[in-house]
């Protein structure tokens, strides 16, 4: 059975069996202006370098693979899931390569790019009015229906199925442990399910429990509020941060021990999103840039001489008609103005 071995060679400049056995391994990248600047090594996992373009391409694995293994996905099945995009995406490319049907559900305030581009791949999608997660009619709650009454349907579940945060535990955690030559001190990661924060923490907890692990959420989430207060009542405020964005506490994320959390604004995030792309040549999302605020910020506030991580979730080729459209962005008023790294005093 295939399964994540991160002591296998990197694929870049390798040969693989292929898509599935090409998730992972991703380089860790060093940042090299904001090293500087904090006087701190700070990097990021590549993670949009994976052949389905994302992070979520290890879930994706891990969850159909944990799936063949206890019988719930069968031959020929299909793999279910509510999702509105990086999820789909990995789900869809799995199941093509291991032969599998993919149906998603998806809200249909999303972008037509993500759900024309999910057909594209071969997935078939339901368009449902967008409801909120407490309603029955909720595109996840569908999804689970849905995959109920499916001959040979498979519910993904991502949220809430922990074989998610276990692709981490088993692949992410130990290649960024790895990376960093058993140096690392601290850890950064935003939270859509929770299972990149949960699973790489697990794992970097075992190896070394003084490894700080820190949630970077965008405002009008609650991690923040269930780190720093233990309730998921503070969740004011808004973002434009696709893929993030959690309000409940997930079974992916139930039990991992988070140290620290930081609330990041979106007008900072871009300013940071146009660095990493001017300053570095890293075309990615604001997701991605949140993740990098919160490194900075963990830098400042713990002093020099930090080994910290964090994941660049995937590449801006996703948000070229939001993030990278300065209409759009005039519009939301987050036009970037920095002129170098002057914006680091508003973390
Ligand atoms: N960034 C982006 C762009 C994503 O699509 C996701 C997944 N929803 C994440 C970050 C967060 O990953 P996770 O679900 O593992 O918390």
């Amino acid at each position: 059975m295939l399964k994540f071995d991160s002591s296998r060679p990197a694929p870049f400049g390798f040969v693989t069996e292929g898509f599935c056995e090409t998730i992972g391994r991703t380089p860790l990248l060093r940042l090299g202006k904001l090293s500087e600047a904090t006087g701190c090594e700070i990097w990021g996992k590549a993670e949009f370098l994976n052949p389905g373009g994302s992070v979520k391409d290890r879930a994706a694995l891990g969850i159909v693979l944990d799936a063949e293994a206890s019988g719930a996905l069968e031959p020929g099945g299909t793999i279910v899931e509510g999702t509105a995009g990086n999820t789909g995406i990995g789900l869809a490319l799995v199941g093509n390569a291991r032969g599998y049907r993919t149906l998603i559900i998806i809200p249909e305030t999303q972008s037509q790019e993500k759900i024309e581009g999910l057909r594209a791949m071969g997935a078939e999608v339901r368009t449902v009015p967008e409801k909120p997660y407490k309603d029955p009619d909720n595109y996840i709650r569908i999804s689970g229906r849905v995959a109920a009454q499916t001959s040979k349907g498979f519910w993904a579940n991502q949220f809430d199925n922990v074989a998610n945060r276990l692709a981490h535990y088993q692949s992410t955690g130990p290649e960024i442990w790895e990376q960093t030559k058993n140096r690392l001190t601290g850890f950064v990661a935003s939270v859509g399910t929770g299972g990149t924060l949960a699973g790489i923490a697990l794992f970097l907890k075992e190896q070394n429990p003084n490894v700080q692990i820190v949630a970077a959420d965008p405002y009008g989430a609650a991690i923040w509020s269930w780190v720093k207060f233990g309730h998921t009542e503070i969740n004011d405020g808004d973002s434009v941060a696709e893929g993030i964005g959690q309000s409940r506490v997930t079974k992916n994320l139930d039990g991992v021990k988070i140290d620290q959390a930081y609330r990041i604004k979106d007008d900072v995030a871009v300013e940071m999103l146009y660095h990493l792309l001017h300053a570095e040549g890293l075309f990615l999302s604001l997701s991605s840039a949140i993740n990098v605020c919160a490194a900075v910020k963990l830098a400042k506030e713990g002093g020099s001489g930090q080994v910290i991580a964090t994941i660049l979730c995937d590449a801006g080729s996703r948000y070229v008609s939001r993030l990278y459209n300065p209409g759009w962005l005039a519009q939301k008023g987050l036009t970037p103005k920095a002129k170098g790294l002057e914006f680091l005093d508003r973390l």
